[in-house]
């Protein structure tokens, strides 16, 4: 049976040409950065290359990229660093309610440290208001920490107002781009970012390398202590294959940024008109417009997300589900029940999300295999007033409402 990966937000297959720069980085090319023989000196040149391809694909300076262990470190690292680097200025944070769990439970941990953290709502789009972040501003307000674009429903927030904001009230801003490199243009000078996140396993390269950009100047603290290795600031002997890497699928992220987005954007809009053509009571979650070019999320009322998921991978077909029921949480997605859906819509709902490697065949697969499956569904669901089984069974399907 065919597969097709649609899950590209979860991860994305390694790019041939950085697989092939990693392995003779573990083999030939192996010695220790801060050595000072040849052996370290070679592999303390192509740490720096790297560090400069990731610094280009975001518009910054070479020494403002440090390398972490992937997102979730870079997230601690910009808000426990500019939290506790800063606490004697203030102690207050603002973020929203719809941020990935690296953010929102780093605030919760700041939160016992005595940080006071606002959590501002999103509108039905998921989408912030920058009036919001501006009425949340206090003189104790240190960080502003935005989301670039939504992992589950893909909505672009409007980062460069929010910089130029936080700009202007000399108040530190930080993203989380993980999901957005690689699919948006993104340049932090243009678009007043001063701290931004972002993941090697999202774009093309490998997990547990990622690497924070932080603009010179912005006071920040480490949160780890030790050897000098960048700067101080991430000790730790540098993960060589991890980040050269990181550096060739940054390089092939800003070679191939404008094919992508366009190709992603195009099968994007392709399965979501086929989804709304062929398949009635649903609802588009995310942004219509402002979203990850990748994205498509999609609620199917009268079903459980995760039969959806179970069916759909029967047919060859990998996704992913807004709830969070397979990790053992009876909870629908936060992001979702942000954006004002009810318990039951948000179970229903199903993340595409397309990479370089889909074609529009995978698209009109699934447009040929998700109807069946969701008529089938239907027909047996409780929770829709057309089924046979709903008028005496209230909820076969999902034992946790
Ligand atoms: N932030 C966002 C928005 C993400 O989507 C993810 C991963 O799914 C992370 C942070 C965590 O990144 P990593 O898996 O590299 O730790």
């Amino acid at each position: 049976m065919e597969r097709i990966y649609f899950d590209h937000s979860a991860t994305t297959p390694v790019d041939r040409e950085v697989a092939k720069v990693m392995l003779e980085y573990m083999t030939e090319k192996f010695g220790n950065p801060s050595s000072v023989h040849s052996f370290g000196r070679e592999t303390r040149k192509a740490v720096e290359e790297a560090r400069s391809s990731v610094a280009a694909l975001l518009g910054a300076a070479a020494n403002e990229i440090f390398f972490t262990s992937g997102g979730t470190e870079s997230d601690n690292l910009a808000l426990k660093g500019i939290a506790f680097a800063n606490r004697k200025k203030g102690n207050h944070i603002i973020t929203t309610a719809v941020e990935h769990h690296a953010i929102l439970h780093a605030c919760e941990y700041l939160e016992k440290q005595g940080f006071t953290v606002t959590y501002l709502p999103v509108d039905e789009n998921a989408m912030v208001s920058v009036e919001d972040v501006k009425n949340a501003i206090t003189d104790k307000t240190i960080l502003i920490s935005v989301m670039f674009a939504n992992n589950e429903v893909g909505t672009i927030q409007p980062i460069k107002e929010i910089g130029q904001l936080a700009k202007e009230k000399k108040i530190y801003f930080h993203t989380d781009a993980v999901q957005a490199v690689g699919n948006c243009h993104i340049d932090v000078n243009e678009l007043n970012i001063d701290v931004l996140s972002l993941s090697g396993h999202k774009i093309y390269g490998p997990k547990g390398i990622g690497a924070i950009y932080i603009r010179k100047g912005v006071k920040i603290e480490s949160t780890q202590h030790g050897g000098s290795q960048e700067r101080k600031l991430r000790p730790g002997t540098e993960n060589v294959p991890g980040i050269v890497g990181l550096g060739k699928a940054a390089e092939l992220a800003k070679i191939e940024l404008d094919q992508r987005i366009s190709h992603l954007t195009n099968l994007r809009d392709k399965l979501i008109n086929g989804i709304q053509e062929k398949i009635s009571d649903i609802k588009l979650n995310g942004h219509k417009e402002i979203r990850l070019p990748g994205n498509v999320n999609i609620s199917f009322f009268y079903v459980e997300g995760e039969s959806l998921l179970l069916n759909l991978d029967l047919k060859g077909i990998a996704a992913s589900s807004g709830s969070a029921c397979t990790s053992g949480s009876l909870d629908p997605s936060h992001v979702l029940l942000a954006m004002g859906l009810t318990h039951e819509v948000a179970h229903g709902s199903l993340r595409l999300s397309l990479g370089r490697g889909n074609t529009e065949a995978d698209v009109n697969y699934c447009l040929e295999v998700l109807p069946q499956i969701l008529e089938r569904l239907r027909s047996m669901s409780p929770l829709n007033a057309n089924s046979k089984l709903a008028a005496n069974n209230p909820c076969s399907q999902c034992d946790h409402h």
